[in-house]
């Protein structure tokens, strides 16, 4: 008798596709990592890997024909390649949620058409829209964000009404950029989840993130918010996963502000870095319900067992390793990136303490 077991394909090769490729082979099955970079970390930790461009038509085709479901690791996948392996094989979670997290005016005007609030904010084209803008809300303070392709404080600059427009348009170097109201919150938080083919969910904990120089630095869990907040953080994020008829993992970032406001930041369609704690401190993590939901398996209680703390290991920390080398509790992950760059995430720590 024969063990039959699945191939996901897996649309990009970081360290979100390697973790999720660890925990694939845990439940048996194969993965497939379709990447455009060589030596990618995902392609470390994978039987089958295709190094090709997201338009090489002929080598998504023989991807699709290899695997028995496909998805996806970061959002910046074109939805034409998605479009186009959608015809040979089920891609999750669907193009809905990946093309409304890819502009920034796309994802807050959907989540505000589902009811969740977020900080005020308008789509801006060009330079007098920043002014006009500004004068409409009478405010001062805000962030611009390109529309597109931002990521980890990449893209985005404070701006004030002292500022000048014109100077701080042209750095920005995009034709489609989003204008922010300055949310002066008290705090972050992310709710990550998973949901099933059936429409089961899996609801981790919030995590307390804070960062620096605009990428994430920690996520604590538990959190220790107030009560309220939680299920309100946690009835947006279900609303979310709903609204999209999510298959695979998703998460949302919010803000809290000083009087108790809880405000959508961002939607990240995948498994995210403020949910890393989860392979340590959850008897499912963030990433094997990911490939559960995917693959048409059932999603898991996570049930969590410890306390934990992720720290992130950016750029040169990797070298600096000695002390959670000999920590108790810490768990220690490397992504298998070679090259240290300054704001490169190279791994993370997770320190754990039972509960
Ligand atoms: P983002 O790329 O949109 O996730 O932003 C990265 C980080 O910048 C967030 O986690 C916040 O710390 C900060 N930030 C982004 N947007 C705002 C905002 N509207 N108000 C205040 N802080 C913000």
């Amino acid at each position: 008798m024969k063990f039959k077991s699945k191939t996901l394909g897996i649309l990009g090769g970081g360290q979100l596709g390697r973790m999720s490729a660890l925990a694939a082979a845990n439940l048996g099955i194969t993965t497939h990592i379709y990447c455009p970079e060589e030596g990618c970390p995902a392609s470390l930790v994978t039987p089958y890997f295709t190094c090709a461009d997201y338009d090489d038509e002929t080598a998504l085709q023989k991807f699709a024909d290899s695997v028995d479901v496909i998805t996806y690791e970061f959002e910046n996948i074109p939805v034409e390649t998605i479009r186009f392996l959608q015809k040979t094989k089920p891609v999750y979670p669907d193009e809905k949620l990946l093309e409304a997290s890819q502009d920034r005016c796309l994802e807050k005007a959907f989540l505000n058409n589902i009811g969740i609030l977020t900080a005020p904010w308008a789509p801006i084209e060009k330079v007098a829209d920043i002014d006009m803008t500004f004068g409409k809300w009478g405010l001062n303070d805000a962030i611009i964000k390109t529309a597109r392709f931002g990521y980890d404080g990449k893209g985005q600059e404070k701006i004030s009404t002292n500022d000048d427009s014109n100077e701080v348009w042209k750095n920005l170097n995009t034709d489609k950029a989003i204008l922010e109201g300055l949310i002066d919150f008290d705090y972050e938080i992310s709710v990550i989840i998973a949901r099933d083919l059936k429409g089961n969910v899996a609801i981790y904990p919030p995590s307390k993130n804070t960062h620096k120089n605009h990428i994430l630095d920690r996520s604590i869990v538990p959190s220790n918010i107030p009560e309220a907040i939680e299920t309100e953080a946690y009835d947006m994020t279900t609303k979310l996963a709903d609204a999209v008829n999510l298959v695979g993992v998703l998460a949302l970032e919010l803000f809290i502000t000083k009087d108790g406001k809880v405000l959508a930041n961002e939607i990240a369609p995948r498994t995210h870095n403020s949910g890393h704690w989860t392979i340590d401190a959850c008897s499912a993590s963030q990433f094997d319900n990911h490939v559960r939901t995917v693959c048409g398996l059932p999603v898991a209680n996570p049930h969590q067992h410890s306390a934990a703390e992720m720290i992130n290991l950016i750029g040169d920390d990797v070298n600096h390793l000695d002390k959670y080398l000999v920590m108790d509790g810490a768990n220690i992950h490397l992504y298998g990136k070679t090259e240290v760059k300054s704001a490169r995430k190279m791994g993370h720590v997770t320190i754990i303490e039972k509960i």
